[in-house]
């Protein structure tokens, strides 16, 4: 908890993405490039190379930091008028989430599995009931990718029983740009564009800045302070 002696306790409730950039810089959580030539950007699981990354999984583990933040989206949602939701689901690194946000909506959190040999599945399709309407949670969103496989692997296990709501909660919403049609399939705390190349297009590289990959042993040089 020791990270957690630097949090700054002055945000209002529900937190808001100035409070939650805190928690994430408080938590080691986050990197965002400064622009110094020498400073490293980014290796994505992907592969490609970006100027900045969030550890969602480093403030979810926090259970009372994932309640205010899942607090959040439930507010922006009733805000929104689109709070007409009968159940809940997130990718599998997202579900903690999603339950939380289940609990306070007061509606079940349909868990979606890794698959053996990758990939996603979802065994619970018999709990489901005909013409419920979804919410996909995820901790964090650059690109819609990994929520549609979330959601088509809820359509494989409950086959012609759902319908999504129009946006995706999240914690983090880091696109390449925030004025694509994708924007508005989001509902996000934090809004941030990051900058996002192919390897072989990537100009930081070029002008000699490490590229740390994100789960590789370095990454401790993007995270720490
Ligand atoms: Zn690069």
């Amino acid at each position: 908890m020791k990270h957690l002696k630097r949090l700054h306790l002055g945000f209002t409730v529900p937190p808001g993405p100035e409070a939650m950039l805190d928690w994430f810089e408080a938590l080691h959580a986050s990197y965002i490039r400064n622009g110094e030539p020498t400073s490293p950007h980014v290796v994505l699981p992907d592969g490609r190379h970006a100027t900045a990354a969030f550890n969602c999984e480093a403030l979810l583990c926090h259970g009372n930091l994932r309640e205010l933040a899942a607090t959040a989206l439930v507010i922006k949602l009733r805000q929104s008028g689109l709070s007409n939701i009968d159940g809940v689901f997130g990718s599998p690194r997202s579900t903690t989430l999603a339950a939380d946000l289940g609990r306070l909506l007061w509606v079940p959190n349909y868990v979606v599995e890794t698959a053996v040999g990758g990939g996603m599945v979802f065994r619970g399709g018999d709990l489901v009931p005909v013409g419920s309407v979804l919410l996909g949670v995820e901790a964090s969103v650059r690109t819609l990718e990994v929520a549609a496989t979330a959601a088509g692997a809820i359509l494989c296990g409950a086959p012609n029983k759902v319908s999504f709501h129009p946006k995706v909660a999240t914690i983090v919403y880091y696109p390449e740009s925030l004025r694509t049609p994708a924007h508005e399939n989001v509902m996000a705390i934090v809004e941030k564009e990051v900058a996002v190349w192919a390897e072989v297009d990537c100009p930081l590289c070029t002008q000699g800045s490490q590229a740390i990959p994100l789960d590789g042993k370095d990454k401790a040089k993007l995270f720490a302070k």
